[in-house]
């Protein structure tokens, strides 16, 4: 498995590799570690999130969002030509194309787990078929606890 991750403590984007086979998630930036227990990961796949611990992670498709509008643009853009030249069977062949293309990436993608409080991404987990996909309730859940730590810290800082 493979883990994509901010560090909690100095915010460096992280990355590492084979999680599941050593006994800590560290930074190698600030040095900052987090032991991963026996039970955070089940069969290849992580029970909770092995950055911040966090119980609920949702699966989402490892897919690019920019590589996903990209593509319908380059769409749009080059059916609009074929439009302009009057070849409106071209311009709509472009267009079915690049919906053929996108579809086929989609399914071809894995999945990855994403943490709802720190974001971190968990990828090549195995089999994630089963696995929740996003919910807003549950998002919203933690946006708002995220607000409430931060006014926090802000009204401490502030004494
Ligand atoms: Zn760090
Ligand atoms: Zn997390």
């Amino acid at each position: 498995m493979q883990l994509v991750f901010r560090c909690p403590r100095c915010n460096h984007p992280q990355r590492a590799d084979e999680v599941e086979k050593s006994p800590v998630v560290v930074c190698a930036g600030c040095g900052w570690d987090r032991p991963i227990a026996p039970s955070d990961i089940e069969a290849g796949r992580p029970t909770r999130c092995l950055v911040c611990g966090c119980n609920d992670l949702w699966r989402q498709k490892d897919f690019p969002q920019y590589l996903g509008l990209l593509m319908v643009g380059m769409g749009i853009l080059f059916s609009t030509i074929a439009w302009a030249w009057m070849e409106p069977a071209i311009a709509i062949g472009i267009l079915m194309g690049f919906a053929l293309l996108d579809m086929v990436l989609f399914i071809v993608m894995p999945d990855v787990l994403v943490c709802y409080r720190c974001a971190s991404r968990h990828r090549h987990a195995s089999p994630l078929e089963s696995h929740p996909k996003f919910n807003l309730e549950v998002h919203e859940r933690y946006r708002q606890e995220a607000i409430r730590l931060d006014e926090a810290e802000k009204a401490a800082a502030k004494k």
